[in-house]
């Protein structure tokens, strides 16, 4: 017997997802698991029962707002139970994992604390939560406020989750690898995410063909260190027990639907030479490629634990541009690591003038709790790591801007993925993952169609959708 619920009995969950990709996926994942306790998603989180902050730890102010976000809803569940209802707040997610129970102490009102490898254990503390919530409410005193489960289980969370439902506009998340055992002296994922692991290639190829088969066009593996990826080899596959992430790349490549295949983050130092040629092979493999480099100083490189320099960087990029000239590169930059100097800022932006970047991500240095760099004592002060940062994202906007212009006047297909701000306008990514606003009907969303550029911005392009006949003359 299937139990139907009314709209009105239903529980309703509002997720906010703060830092990365792997977040969002992880949050639709979370969706996935609480969609058969009856769950529907919520538009905010006044019209929620249970609200999940998804959060990030890797810089301060990124853990901090979650803090704030707390209070508010602190102040929300007090109005509620003086009206006679209630609402559960869960904290999931890096800063769930890094600070466990000092959530609960900072934030009593905080019911769940769940680290990114225990959500398919949300039932559970789901049930435990409410079995509290119902001793507090007869006055007998608590066992202990909040549940907490932070535990890396020996058991993947990835045996026990839910098939994804998670297709939107024609573009799917899809995780192969989790953790990482780089220990980069300014990060915390190897603590907050633990060891590298990787998915079998037979379960990532399963969920492909799911995904595939519910309109995903487009798939972007994802991974702290996804080109890490080393999973079991598919069965009856000859050579080697694992597979590396060009073979996987190649196999998912032969699904049919799948158009466009990205990954995303990848280290310099996993850049193997299969990986490399997949670049020059693999037509679905889209031309963009986002690989950080952080610094463009050998002593910071160093400091930083990136066990690469850079001359490897550049290497590697000039290896990808011989086999796929046309690839367009993003990456990550922290300005201001400890001793950094004004001739090692130089190094960076030569670097980023030599390279030249589509786009890219730039940070000042925080200091994470625990990591090797917050114990360096040659921590630079704020006002030199903020003009460093407006100095690097100058240079670095310029270069997305001249890169948008050089596209101007081309035909290129455009996954259209949801209505634009203005009427009749729909917001698509070309295969270099810029942003093209168009003309369109709301049925092309979804759908990869051909598009002129015709003028050209800072982050984004406008276009115009090209006729099929026109496309083809
Ligand atoms: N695995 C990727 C790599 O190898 O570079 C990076 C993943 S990390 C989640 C995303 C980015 O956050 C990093 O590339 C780095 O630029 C930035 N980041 C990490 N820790 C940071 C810190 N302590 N301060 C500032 N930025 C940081
Ligand atoms: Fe962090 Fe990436 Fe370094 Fe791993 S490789 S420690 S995720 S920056």
């Amino acid at each position: 017997m299937t139990l139907v619920r009314s709209d009105e009995q239903r529980k309703r969950v509002f997720i906010r997802t703060y830092g990365c990709q792997m977040n969002v996926y992880d949050s639709d994942r979370m969706a996935d698991v609480l969609r058969p306790l009856g769950y529907a998603p919520a538009e905010s989180a006044a019209a929620a029962d249970l609200v999940l902050l998804n959060t990030c730890h890797i810089r301060e102010h990124a853990s901090e707002k979650v803090y704030s976000e707390l209070g508010r809803l602190r102040d929300m569940k007090l109005e509620r139970r003086a009206a006679g209802g209630d609402l559960t707040i869960a904290v999931a997610g890096c800063v769930a994992q890094a600070e466990g129970e000092e959530i609960v102490r900072r934030q009593p009102a905080v019911d769940i604390v769940v680290g990114p490898q225990a959500y398919h254990r949300l039932p559970q503390l789901l049930a435990e939560a409410e079995r509290k919530a119902a001793i507090r409410r007869t006055g007998r005193r608590l066992p202990g406020a909040g549940v907490l489960d932070t535990e890396f289980p020996a058991e993947s969370k990835f045996d026990h989750l839910p098939a994804p439902q998670g297709v939107r506009a024609g573009s799917a998340f899809l995780s192969i690898q989790e953790g990482c055992d780089k220990f980069c002296t300014f990060c915390v994922v190897p603590y907050t995410r633990g060891a590298e692991y990787s998915r079998p290639a037979s379960a990532v190829l399963a969920e492909a063909r799911r995904l595939a088969e519910a309109g995903a066009l487009e798939i972007t593996l994802l991974g702290q260190n996804v080109n890490a990826y080393h999973g079991e080899a598919a069965p009856s596959s000859i050579g080697g027990s694992t597979w590396s992430l060009a073979r996987l790349i190649r196999a998912l490549a032969e699904i049919e639907g799948i158009a466009r295949i990205r990954y995303t983050t990848s280290h310099p130092r996993d850049m193997d030479d299969d990986l490399i040629a997949a670049h020059g092979q693999v037509p679905q493999l889209m031309p963009y490629l986002h690989l950080p480099v952080q610094s463009g100083s050998d002593r910071i490189l160093e400091a930083m634990n990136r066990r690469h320099g850079r001359d490897l960087f550049r290497r590697i990029v000039d290896r990808l541009r011989e086999v796929r000239p046309d690839l367009a590169l993003s990456s990550d930059f922290i300005v201001g690591f400890p001793g950094e100097s004004d001739a090692d800022f130089d190094d960076t932006m030569r670097l980023v003038s030599e390279v030249g970047f589509a786009a890219a991500y730039s940070f000042k240095y925080s200091r994470r709790p625990g990591t090797p760099g917050s114990a360096m004592s040659d921590q630079l002060p704020e006002n030199v790591k903020a003009a460093r940062l407006a100095a690097l994202q100058a240079l670095l906007a310029e270069q997305a801007r001249q890169f948008n212009l050089s596209k101007v006047g081309a035909i290129v297909p455009v996954l259209f993925a949801e209505p634009g701000r203005k009427p009749g306008q729909i917001v698509g990514k070309t295969p270099w993952l810029q942003s093209v606003y168009a003309g369109g009907a709301v049925g092309l969303i979804g759908r990869i169609v051909d598009a002129r550029l015709i003028d050209g911005h800072a982050n984004s392009l406008a276009g115009e959708i090209v006729v099929q006949s026109e496309a083809a003359a």
